[in-house]
């Protein structure tokens, strides 16, 4: 058995890895695609002391790093069970089942998508889902942020500081955003807020995003609108399907709740990262919350058992 299990290969998982291992202890990590959301990246310019780095590049570093360490990598196996016994058992899809006196779970998350055509192709190349990330990328520019909820009007007045210009379409005949972010929505001059559309197709000259087709859904008239960037913002989504009706305690969301050490609900069972109730998911926080929920299941292996 393991000493420390990792469930997911992206930067909390890899940071939870490598934080074990330096304690010289038995650590796996079992990961459906190492490396996870930051594969999707092209640029990261908020990665701290690299300016400029290429998501596939800093996952590369990812695996070196782990890998310069005694850590057994599973790769391409995705989790689908976690059972509680004498110690922590993860069931795999394969149908293995890998046992550890502490586990991590960094399964991480995914972006809700719209759905429509030109929105894969032109993902990186004018759709963004990550306004933190991507804003600066159109300074000056003109943008629209899908959804109307708290994320979407937040990315909005962010985006708004920055861009030329910021239209925000909402599916809906209200903003489901809290009162005082769609007051400080509304007071902003670059701001237009489309209400009851939806969005139909991304358009672009086959390189990068020039605009937005969406329909009224009032009067049912099709528009166009001439842009260079969208950003979806219709919801992140836990992966945690495979622990629902688990012993571990999710939100309605689906988020893992833990504390500030990383604790779950169930004793010896850690989360990090996008996957967990930790506001801002980023890379370097994912990391950082890796770190930590690494250290905390240290701590509670010197506290309950014996080497
Ligand atoms: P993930 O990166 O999601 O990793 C999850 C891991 O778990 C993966 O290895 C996955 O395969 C694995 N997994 C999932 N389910 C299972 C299962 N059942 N069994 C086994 N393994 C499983 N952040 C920034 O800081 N800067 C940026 O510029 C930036 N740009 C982004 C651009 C895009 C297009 C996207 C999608 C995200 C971006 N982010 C950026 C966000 C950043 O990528 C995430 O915050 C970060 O990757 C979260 O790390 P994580 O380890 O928690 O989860």
């Amino acid at each position: 058995p393991f000493d420390v299990l990792v469930v997911g290969g992206g930067p909390a998982g890899a940071a939870a890895a490598i934080y074990a291992a330096r304690k010289g202890i038995r650590t796996g990590v079992v990961a459906e695609r190492f490396g996870g959301q930051v594969l999707d990246t092209l640029g990261i310019e908020n990665f701290i002391s690299v300016k400029e780095t290429e998501g596939p590049r800093l996952a590369a570093g990812l695996e070196e790093h782990v890998k310069s360490y005694d850590v057994d990598i599973m790769n391409l196996q995705r989790a689908s069970k976690l059972n509680l016994g004498d110690l922590i058992e993860i069931e795999l899809e394969s149908g293995a089942t890998l046992r550890s006196k502490a586990v991590i779970l960094a399964t991480g998350a995914r972006w809700r998508d719209m759905g429509v055509p030109g929105e894969k192709e032109y993902r990186t190349k004018g759709v963004a889902y990550c306004p933190h990330c991507d804003g600066p990328l159109f300074k000056g520019k003109r943008v629209a942020v899908i959804g109307g909820g708290n994320s979407g009007v937040e990315a909005a007045i962010d985006l708004a500081g920055i861009v030329a210009h910021v239209t925000l379409f909402e599916f809906m005949d209200v903003l489901r955003a809290d009162a005082v972010l769609v007051n400080k929505l509304k007071s902003l001059p670059n701001v237009t807020i489309v209400m009851e559309a939806q969005t139909t197709e991304v358009i672009g000259d086959g390189k990068k995003v020039t605009g937005l087709a969406y329909k009224d859904r009032k009067s049912g008239e099709a528009h166009t609108l001439e842009l260079e960037g969208i950003f979806v913002q219709i919801g992140l989504v836990p992966n945690t399907e495979w622990l629902k009706g688990g012993p571990v305690d999710l939100t309605p969301r689906g988020e893992i709740i833990v504390d500030a050490k990383g604790q779950t609900s169930v004793p010896g069972v850690f989360g990090a990262g996008d996957v967990t109730t930790v506001p801002y998911k980023q890379i370097i926080i994912a990391m950082g919350e890796g770190a930590k929920a690494s250290l905390g299941a240290f701590d509670h292996l010197i506290r309950t058992s014996v080497p």
